[in-house]
């Protein structure tokens, strides 16, 4: 008897001589780690590339959470050439392995998102994979009304208070950009469904928004962003000559 199960590879790392150590999140929404051995051989079967997907067959002594891959059939690799979109997509997978959240709906729109991510929405999904992260871990920005009371007539958006604020309850350093306070909303209220028909133009000022508030009010930083950050430093210097 053997477990077969999709999944999507989220690092890969060499291991002992010839084998790689892989961290996977499956489509049960299991985050599981296990040794591909002889992986680097030449001859080396079972190879696996993070950011790819595969249906995997393990050895049945899977069932007590010790997994051994018998062998592997890819479904589709997510690698990309555009390495603002790479960036973005390892951004994402960082962010699934230091949650550490294991769902299988967020696995299902992970695996949404990387399908759907192209150059005209992907801050837009980004920021709604990262929302998602959000909200299963229990701490999203908080937009129902002002975080200090209870008004919901609201004026800026304050990062280290996490969440919007009013006119009373406003200090100089908040973000007072109404447009900006409506797409964070708006990320929140969408879903799966119907986030492509958002028609709100997200760009990187909003993921930066994104990546702060998860420094400050979850202590994660996400290093694959030092990446995404020299790559669009340089599109845009390459966009001025
Ligand atoms: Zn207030």
């Amino acid at each position: 008897m053997k477990d077969k199960i999709n999944g999507l590879a989220l690092s890969i790392n060499p291991y002992r001589e010839n084998d790689q150590l892989a961290k996977v999140f499956l489509q049960d929404g299991r985050l599981v780690s296990f040794v591909v051995k002889g992986a680097n051989k030449v001859n080396g079967k079972n190879k696996l590339n993070e950011l790819s997907s595969y249906l995997f067959f393990f050895d049945d002594n899977s069932l007590k959470d010790i997994f051994t891959l018998q062998r592997r059939q890819l479904n589709k690799s997510y690698y990309e050439y555009n390495m603002r979109l790479l960036s973005l997509k390892l951004l994402l997978l960082e962010a699934i392995n230091k949650f550490k959240i294991e769902d299988k709906e967020l696995y299902n729109n992970l695996i949404f998102v990387l399908d759907n991510l192209k150059d005209d929405n992907a801050y837009k999904l980004v920021c709604f994979l990262l929302n998602d992260l959000l909200k299963r871990n229990g701490n999203q920005i908080y937009t129902s009304s002002c975080v200090e009371c209870n008004n919901t007539v609201v004026v800026a958006y304050s990062q280290n208070r996490g969440g919007f604020v009013c006119e009373k309850h406003y200090k100089n350093e908040d973000i007072s950009d109404l447009s900006i306070l409506k797409k964070i909303r708006h990320i929140q209220l969408v879903d799966q469904t119907n986030v492509l028909q958002l028609n709100e133009e997200y760009d990187e000022e909003i993921l930066l928004l994104f990546l702060a508030f998860i420094k400050e009010h979850c202590d994660i930083t996400l290093s694959a962003y030092s990446f995404y950050a020299n790559v669009s430093n340089s599109d845009r210097r390459a966009s001025v000559k």
